[in-house]
């Protein structure tokens, strides 16, 4: 007995001489060869770049029910299947199918002028002939209140502002797509005929921005677009001299009820651990214009590609790494509910899932998020361990309490659900428009963020504790 206290004493000494050598033995320690590893070979590799190309000029655009997506969806899967990666499959997801026909929106008075515009996504169309009514212009919803009657029979153009991109104040989209959302319902409350928006984006080049809008329960259903912002700030000009402005809307916009799609998975199996997971992916739907290289091709991509890049580098981490694309995130995050319903009784071996979905630009770091306060605040410390072995890339840093939509659905108290983010500084200029296509995009940017990716999730899947863990669990 005497000789087993003594030796629990010992143990409890040593580990308090230990643990600081052993504290400062971190992560970055660790993992700085194989990061370094993975760095290299993932600047001197073109297989992402190649794999947007297929994407993006072979199958193009690919809206939630369309043909285009269940291609791109097939695709996915074949390049994983000849990657080498185990247990690529897809999981069926029933979504939406909305077609957007043709559409136009013409000025008639003062002059004529056609409109750059796009339909949103779900809306209803007009009649053939279209909806021809005078604009009244709001910016926001006590504009809109301050009407009264006045919205009645006319056509309600929200024309929010985005404001510019900085470093301390972000992104304005959060703030300006509301109306994207529900400008329509405001303005049928007003009984207003149909509803426009100034496209959600801080810059234009006269390029509409399409989106996702929705009715809820709102007893009449009206045709929502977006026009340009030039456009936008045309009428408005107008309408503040005094001078009225009647136009014509047309869309031949149908909803076609749910159509199956699915989501696309692929993994590299953990050595001791494969039953844990860490999910890396992005959203294969698109938009139904340009080329979805930015929102989200390239988020598909860096998945699909840091997979592979750890596998060409025979890197088996403990626990399995899954590469998830969801579909139809455009369209209300089905893809993403499904996965988290159909993975419900593992999602206690979900370490963490992490999504690209802002573009591929420079990388910046990783927004991290948990339910669990004790649990992201861990793994907000150990992220930027982690994050700081690929900093001859770029500089990176945490910002908690944000995440990705796909892994939304996911945020329970033990998983760390966090988002891969590049520069957003361009993003919404391309964002849902004709001008999201593959010339955007800068291989190198592509290159760094594979790598980034690739190293993130390695050491996340390979470290001896469970990312976040409160209790040496
Ligand atoms: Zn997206
Ligand atoms: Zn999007």
């Amino acid at each position: 007995m005497r000789v087993s206290i003594a030796a629990l004493i010992l143990v409890a000494c040593l580990s308090v001489l230990i643990s600081p050598a052993v504290k400062a033995q971190s992560l970055a320690e660790q993992y700085r060869e194989p990061a370094d590893r993975i760095i290299q070979a993932g600047m001197s590799n073109d297989g992402a770049y190649l794999k947007l190309q297929e994407l993006c000029d072979g199958i193009g655009h690919r809206i939630s029910g369309s043909d285009e997506l269940d291609r791109a969806v097939r695709w996915a899967a074949d390049a994983m299947r000849r990657d080498g990666h185990e247990n690529v499959r897809l999981e069926p997801v029933m979504v939406p199918k909305w077609v957007r026909g043709a559409e136009s929106c013409e000025m008639l008075e003062p002059r004529r002028q056609p409109l750059a515009m796009l339909g949103l996504g779900h809306s209803v169309g007009t009649p053939p002939l279209g909806i021809t009514a005078e604009v009244v212009v709001v910016r926001d919803e006590d504009e809109l209140d301050a009407l009264g009657t006045a919205a009645r029979g006319k056509i309600v153009l929200f024309n929010n502002v985005m404001p510019p991109y900085t470093s301390e104040r972000g992104t304005g989209y959060g703030q300006a797509v509301r109306f994207r959302g529900r400008g329509a319902q405001l303005a049928a409350a007003k009984g207003a005929v149909a509803c426009l928006i100034r496209s959600v984006t801080a810059h234009s080049l006269r390029s509409p921005h399409t989106g996702m809008m929705r009715y809820d329960d709102a007893p009449v259903r009206i045709p929502a677009a977006a026009i340009s912002v030039e456009d936008a700030e045309m009428i408005a000009r107008l309408q503040a001299r005094g001078i009225p402005v009647k136009l014509t809307l047309k869309m031949e916009a149908q909803n076609h009820g749910e159509v199956q799609s699915a989501n696309v998975i692929g993994e590299l199996r953990g050595a001791i651990h494969p039953e844990e997971i860490i999910v890396i992916g992005g959203h294969i739907d698109s938009w139904d214009v340009g080329q979805g290289a930015h929102d989200d091709g390239a988020g598909c991509i860096m998945a699909m590609e840091a997979l592979t890049l750890l596998r060409k580098l025979n890197l088996q981490p403990r626990r399995t790494i899954r590469v998830v694309l969801w579909t139809a995130e455009e369209v209300g995050l089905h893809g993403a509910k499904r996965y988290a319903a159909e993975h419900a009784d593992e999602l206690d071996r979900h370490v963490a899932a992490i999504e690209a979905d802002i573009g591929c630009f420079s990388p910046i770091g990783y927004g991290v998020d948990c339910q669990d306060a004790k649990r992201l605040s861990v793994a907000a410390k150990q992220m930027e361990e982690i994050l700081n072995l690929s900093r001859t890339l770029a500089p990176l840093r945490v910002t908690p309490g944000q995440s990705a939509p796909d892994v939304s659905p996911l945020k329970k108290p033990g998983i760390i659900v966090m988002g891969h983010d590049t520069d957003p500084a361009r993003y919404f200029d391309y964002h849902h428009t004709h001008a999201d296509t593959i010339d955007k995009i800068d291989p190198r940017d592509l290159q760094v963020n594979v790598a980034v990716m690739a190293a993130t999730a390695f050491v996340i899947a390979d470290m001896p504790q469970r990312l976040g863990a409160v209790d040496n669990r």
